[in-house]
């Protein structure tokens, strides 16, 4: 497939050829279909992400990162979602959403003791969403009570990414009633605590519409000691360095779109050179061409708000509306592509690999935060 990566600066496109040299190197699409069955991702390909510096993007090098601008990791982000889905999943939790609270306000050693593991070998989650609440994560009621040596974890998490395997978890817990105050961050080794019994991580083996060799977890803590210093930042700071962390992760998320997109509009272009119906080509049937003319425009679309959400946050300005409007639109574009691509192919549309893109591009408009929660976010920026 053509990949037109001409345009981004020249250092994010060295790092996207490295990039694509490691995924042609390691994935095809029976280990692919294989692994989605499995409801696993191939350690070795995970392995080769963190050997090759893809895994501490936005951590400094002091901390064992390859620091990236926000404009690499969305190039980089597309160009894996571009060939797996589920894999860029793994890799946007691991970059974004399980080092930023850390990030923004660990301690020097709570640093130096996380950051290299997360940048270098252990698969990391962040833990958010309960039974009982996913958009309101105000309302989270996972409970940590302080004891004499430190912190005591009592509650549920559930849809968690990154806990099957992994070995670190960012753990948002009530600390105080307040509803958004009360709320703060935690570090867990969640080896350590799974040995001492004070954490059970059950995978989730139901079917999922999508991203299905990302696998989702439940993480149940029964009296999980915590050390004093597991907590990131001030006690009810945690509800604020979660949506901080959202905001990261949402470009991110807005980036997996894309490459999803690019892919099904790459498979549409193809099949409509190949495919002959009534005597002509599909790709000389008006209503196919205009077809495809409005998914590659919607495309463009995103990628403009995408990269620009991106450019903000490495200029140092305000991104939060631009990152929701990036992945709201972009998300909404992928499911409107993915759509029209399986259209296109007709009755091969519905088998491997361009229904995998319609089913996996559903869940982009639903995590870190629904379309609904990123409308909510913009008319506040626009409004309050
Ligand atoms: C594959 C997958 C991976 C995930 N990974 C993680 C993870 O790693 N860590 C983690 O913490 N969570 C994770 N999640 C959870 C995900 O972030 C939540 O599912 C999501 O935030 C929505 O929460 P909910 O499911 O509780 O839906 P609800 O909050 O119950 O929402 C139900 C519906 O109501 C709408 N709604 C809710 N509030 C409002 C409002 N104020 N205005 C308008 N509409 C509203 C929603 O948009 C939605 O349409 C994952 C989910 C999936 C599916």
């Amino acid at each position: 497939m053509r990949i037109e990566i001409s345009e981004l600066p020249e250092e994010t496109q060295l790092i996207v050829g490295e990039l694509k040299n490691l995924l042609k190197k390691h994935l095809n699409e029976e280990l692919i279909a294989e692994h989605e069955q499995k409801k696993r991702l191939p350690q070795h390909v995970l392995g080769a992400l963190f050997e090759q510096g893809f895994m501490g993007m936005l951590t400094p090098e002091e901390y064992g990162g390859s620091p990236s601008t926000m404009t690499t990791l969305a190039a980089v982000g597309e160009e894996i979602a571009a060939a797996w889905a589920s894999l860029m999943l793994a890799w946007s939790v691991q970059n974004t959403l399980a080092p930023t609270a850390l990030l923004i306000a660990g301690s020097e050693a709570q640093k130096r003791a996380w950051l290299p593991r997360l940048a270098q070998r252990d698969l990391g989650a962040f833990a958010l969403t309960e039974p009982e609440c996913g958009s309101d994560s105000a309302a989270l009621q996972l409970k940590a009570a302080k004891t004499d040596h430190g912190w005591l974890l009592n509650g549920r998490k559930i849809f968690i990414s990154n806990a099957v395997g992994g070995k670190i978890a960012t753990v948002y817990a009530r600390t105080a009633p307040p509803k958004h105050t009360g709320i703060s961050a935690f570090m867990v080794d969640m080896e350590a605590a799974t040995a001492n019994g004070g954490l059970k991580i059950n995978q989730q083996m139901e079917q999922k519409l999508g991203v299905n060799a990302s696998p989702i977890a439940e993480l149940v803590f029964d009296n999980c000691e915590l050390p004093r210093d597991a907590l990131v930042g001030e006690e009810g700071q945690g509800f604020i360095l979660a949506m901080k962390t959202l905001d990261v992760g949402r470009v991110t998320i807005a980036a997996q779109a894309l490459g999803v997109a690019r892919s099904a509009l790459a498979a549409a272009k193809e099949y409509m050179g190949e495919r002959s119906a009534f005597g002509r080509k599909l790709k000389e049937l008006d209503k196919l061409r205009a077809k495809l003319a409005h998914m590659q425009t919607k495309y463009d679309a995103a990628r403009l708000l995408t990269f620009r959400a991106a450019w903000l946050q490495d200029e140092g300005k305000e991104f939060t509306r631009l990152a929701s409007e990036a992945k709201l639109f972009a998300t909404k574009a992928a499911e409107e592509i993915t759509n029209d691509a399986v259209q296109i192919h007709g009755g091969v549309g519905v088998i491997l690999p361009v229904e995998r893109l319609y089913r996996d591009a559903k869940v982009f408009s639903i995590y870190e935060g629904t379309s609904e929660i990123q409308e909510n976010i913009i008319a506040r920026e626009l409004l309050d």
